[in-house]
Parts: structure tokens; sequence; C-alpha cells
């Protein structure tokens, strides 16, 4: 069986490398392990959320919806209160 490098090997000796892949961290619905590979670079299996395409963006940005509440955005409002309130003569210069 010709490999994806081209090289030929035997069908059986790539075998060891299958069974020592790294396994789907999930549980099947009878609570027991998944027992597939998990897709390359991640450590869930196709069936588990490991397939292309499936996941939020690296780095948690699927939670940034508007950043109204955001330190940036908190801050940001309080300097323009501020700002407004020494415009209408109320606060002292910040
Ligand atoms: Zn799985």
């Amino acid at each position: 069986m010709a490999r994806a490098d081209g090289s030929a090997r035997p069908p059986h000796k790539d075998i060891g490398l299958m069974q020592r892949a790294v396994r789907c961290g999930a549980r099947t619905r009878q609570g027991k392990p998944c027992r597939a590979p998990a897709v390359k670079g991640k450590k869930r299996c196709r069936m588990h959320g490991g397939a292309k395409g499936s996941g939020g963006q690296p780095g948690n940005l699927n939670a940034l919806k508007h950043g109204y509440y955001s330190k940036a955005g908190v801050e940001e409002r309080r300097r323009i209160r501020a700002l407004l309130a020494f415009l209408a003569g109320r606060r002292k210069p910040i």
C-alpha cells in the first residue's frame, strides 16, 4: 500500500502508529471514553467536535460581541462622563 509520502510500506507496519495515535477525550453516550483517534492538532475526534471548521476562533474571540462591558469600554464611558461633567462645570478637570 502506498502511503501519502509515496513510499511503499506494508500495511501491518502502520498499525502500531495508528494505535499510538492520541485518543479523543470525549465521552460516548454510554459514558465510556471515545476510542477514536483525535484529529491532528485537536483534542477531539471528527465526531466529537474535531471536524474541520468546527469550534470557535482561537483566543475566545466569539465571547466578545460589542465590548460594552470590556475594561476599555467601561473606562471610555467613565472618561466621557467625567469630561461632560467638567464641561458642565460640575467637576474639576481630570
Ligand atoms: Zn470522539
